[in-house]
């Protein structure tokens, strides 16, 4: 079949379907038709759900890892946040939020793209920065999903602050093999993954990407966005994940 064939059955595709569902008819999260709200996308059951997914108030103040009460942040000592200032992030990585993740990312759903940018804005309360840079995807990757959902969620979170979007990170291509490099090594060898081709000499950057895993993607990009100049950098995300044990 080519790719014009393709093209149109696809766009026949999503004819069928606004004919059948109209746009913006059911739960982002689990299709139910009754929307509780229509511009939050969400059924009331999938609402409350997301709300007890919501980082909890006794998470680190500086990087939303789960910490228990008296003892000092663990993740804050790990390397992942050596040129990161701060995280900022409405959930945690499970159930519905991922679903909702996974709608935006995998399944091109733009309204919950737009649900996730509004709540990430939502977490930034009282912070200031001068630009947001979003984490940039593989050139590969890039061509393969056609968008990406860190620029997009950066640019929502920009209509809602006003802080203006510069692309300014690249992904290198990754060059060297890693198998015959000693453990400590590869570390640095993915960490020139990212380049910043811009003066960023004093720029308070807020680094945009969809969600935090281990944070060594945030930590690379960090390290790239302070060796361009930039005089803090600090992370937003629409979820952080918590391991199993947290
Ligand atoms: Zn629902
Ligand atoms: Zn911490």
């Amino acid at each position: 079949m080519g790719g014009g064939m393709r093209k149109m059955l696809r766009r026949i595709g999503s004819w069928a379907a606004d004919g059948l569902f109209p746009r913006g008819a059911c739960c982002l999260c689990c299709g139910d038709p009754r929307r509780a709200d229509e511009e939050d996308g969400l059924c009331d059951k999938c609402r409350g759900r997301l709300e007890e997914l919501r980082v909890p108030t006794s998470a680190c103040e500086k990087c939303l890892s789960p910490v228990k009460k008296g003892e000092r942040c663990a993740f804050c000592k790990s390397p992942a946040m050596r040129d990161v200032g701060a995280v900022y992030a409405p959930y945690r990585y499970q159930a519905e939020a991922r679903r909702l993740v996974h709608a935006f990312k995998f399944h091109s759903c733009g309204e919950a793209g737009t649900l996730l940018g509004r709540e990430t804005a939502d977490a930034l309360r009282d912070t200031d920065f001068d630009w947001i840079v979003p984490v940039p995807l593989h050139p590969r990757r890039l061509r393969r999903r056609g968008f990406n959902q860190a620029l997009l969620l950066g640019a929502e979170i920009s209509r809602r602050t006003g802080i203006p979007v510069r692309d300014v990170l690249r992904r290198d291509r990754y060059v060297k093999p890693q198998s015959r490099m000693p453990f400590g090594k590869r570390q640095k060898n993915v960490a020139g993954a990212f380049s910043c081709g811009e003066d960023l000499t004093g720029k308070r950057i807020l680094l945009v990407d969809d969600v935090r895993t281990s944070g060594s993607t945030a930590a690379d990009c960090a390290r790239a966005l302070k060796e361009a100049g930039a005089g803090k950098v600090c992370l937003a995300v629409s979820a952080v994940v918590y391991r199993r044990s947290q």
